[in-house]
């Protein structure tokens, strides 16, 4: 492999960052491979916008061990020589120049003549479906065509990475959900890296190759969509990624490949853990449990993975039924996605240990 093309396409080894008394990125490090989709996951406030602006040369970081894009360093590079562009949520888009003008203007001043420019803006163009539109001013635009200016803008120089910042944001559900599957769409057709921005982890799970999940300015854990999802490494990440049921525990034994036996309120659970040695055999966790992954029973067969409850309250949402059950461990949610399992009825739950995670304190 020739040396340009090996190596990851993005590179950033332990940024810290400040604003004032605010400790905005805390010792970060980003790696994405080339063609990657990458995306980072987080509240509001975890230092996603600062890390992007980092990457793209709008901030200087406090101290960086590392910044490579293509393997060049850029730490002291400006915003404008840096190999990158980014799309922001609120387009930034000149409302009184037409659509192709927005487009080709990055290129006018860089000076590529008009022939090719007219051909990169017409790619470009064509690659967000706005070609139809390319002489239409941006207020004659709705907000989705609005967003596909911006996007059709960034692609266009063809830079090697493509940094994103909630592009959707301002997209009502419909319109959001029909871009996310145009934006998976456009990375395939491009092969660029892209770094995408989102606090929403349905938008994550659904786009991604790989997610990493901030938090108060550090990385909490980075992994597949499917490992962010099935094996949070910390209750923080198992209740961000929508595990609705936390309960207190304490490890009885650590067995082979994460698995580990917990006591709950004073019954065994078999689980699993991703993170094997943040736990101590007699110390206190946290067994993490999806409301969907309860089985509402009546049977007491004293086995593992099961907790006495009573139902308390039943909520219908159309698609499924939510319930909730007073148990021997608290309260607990549930809820049943199939008729067949859904019953109002119930003195216990169980839980197969597949689906029993457990998490440091
Ligand atoms: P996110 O994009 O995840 O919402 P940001 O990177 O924008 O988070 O912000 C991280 C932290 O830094 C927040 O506490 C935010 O209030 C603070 N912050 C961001 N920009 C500035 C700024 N220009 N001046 C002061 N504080 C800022
Ligand atoms: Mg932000």
């Amino acid at each position: 492999m020739a040396a340009a093309t090996a190596g990851p396409m993005l590179e950033v080894q332990d940024v810290v960052h400040r604003y004032g008394p605010v400790l905005a990125l805390n010792h970060v490090s980003i790696t994405a491979a080339r063609g990657e989709f990458l995306t980072i996951l987080g509240e509001s406030g975890s230092g996603k916008t600062t890390m992007l602006r980092v990457i793209s040369g709008l901030e200087r970081p406090q101290s960086v061990g590392a910044l490579r894009i293509g393997g060049e360093d850029v730490v002291n590079l400006p915003a404008a020589q840096r190999n990158c562009t980014t799309v922001f949520q609120s387009y930034a888009l000149f409302p009184h120049m037409s659509v192709e003008e927005n487009v080709g203007y990055g290129l006018k001043i860089r000076g590529v003549p008009m022939d090719a420019r007219r051909r990169q803006v017409e790619e470009a163009l064509n690659l967000v479906r706005l070609h139809q539109k390319s002489s239409r001013r941006i207020s004659q635009l709705s907000g989705g065509e609005r967003q596909r200016v911006a996007l059709a803008r960034a692609i266009v120089t063809r830079p090697a990475l493509l940094l994103l910042d909630e592009p959707l944001g301002a997209l009502d559900e419909r319109l959001r959900y029909d871009m996310q599957t145009e934006l998976v769409e456009l990375h395939k057709t491009l092969g660029m890296t892209f770094i995408y921005i989102t606090h929403s982890q349905e938008e994550a799970l659904t786009m991604s190759d790989r997610i990493l999940l901030m938090r108060h300015g550090r990385v909490e854990q980075t992994g597949r969509p499917e490992a962010l999802f099935d094996r949070p490494v910390s209750r923080f990440a198992a209740a961000f990624m929508g595990f609705e049921n936390l309960l207190n525990c304490r490890v009885e034994r650590k067995l082979e490949s994460g698995r580990v036996a917990v006591r709950v309120a004073g019954r065994v659970f078999n689980a699993f853990t991703a993170v094997p040695a943040a736990l101590a055999e007699g110390g206190d966790a946290v067994l993490a449990i999806r409301a969907e992954r309860f089985t509402a029973t009546a049977a007491d067969d004293g086995g593992s993975n099961f907790l006495t409850c009573r139902p308390t309250e039943r909520f219908y949402r159309g698609k499924y039924v939510d319930q909730r059950a007073d148990s021997e461990a608290g309260p607990l949610r549930l809820r049943a996605w199939d008729k067949s399992t859904d019953t109002a009825v119930f003195s216990a739950v169980r839980c197969h240990e597949d689906d029993c995670v457990v998490v440091p304190q």
